[in-house]
């Protein structure tokens, strides 16, 4: 499979690992939006986490919350951002399900989160979709 992290799982491609066991491998990633900055993985290649079994994608998680303040720990940070970027327009750019765990220090000066405001209304509505969204979801 012609996949950047797939060849890292098979050691094809160098990186810095930092944990592994039979499903997992979290690694630095290279190019650190953060000090720290690491990635966690199923071994498998799965090309979206919404296309990742439900099973492992908890387990993933489970991982992530075990290993985010270790590492953050480790990195000498105070607290950490938890991050998928999801599809093309959500920025992700390695199509193999990955997690970023973001350490981040109080002089880090990084402002992940822009937020904006609803026109009169809207929250209204994106409330009624959504909600029927997830309802319509429970149902099936
Ligand atoms: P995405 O935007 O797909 O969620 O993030 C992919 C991440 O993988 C990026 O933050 C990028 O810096 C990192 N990355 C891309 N290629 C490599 C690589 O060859 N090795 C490592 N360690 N990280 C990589
Ligand atoms: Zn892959």
């Amino acid at each position: 499979m012609d996949c950047i992290f797939c060849k890292i799982v098979r050691r094809e491609l160098p990186s810095s690992i930092v944990y592994e066991d039979d499903l997992f491998m979290a690694f630095l990633d290279i190019h650190p939006t953060v000090k720290g900055h690491v990635l966690i993985m199923p071994k498998e290649h799965y090309p979206k986490l919404d296309e990742t079994p439900e099973e492992l994608v908890g387990s993933l998680f489970q991982l992530v919350a075990r290993l985010a303040p270790v590492i953050t720990h480790g990195a000498g940070a105070e607290g950490y951002n938890i991050g998928v970027n999801n599809g093309t327009v959500a920025g992700q750019v390695i199509t193999h399900t990955h997690v970023h765990i973001l350490p981040r220090r109080g002089d880090d000066n990084k402002s992940l989160w822009e937020s904006s405001e609803y026109s009169p209304g809207e929250l209204e509505q994106y409330w009624q979709v959504i909600k029927e969204s997830v309802e319509n979801n429970q149902d099936s």
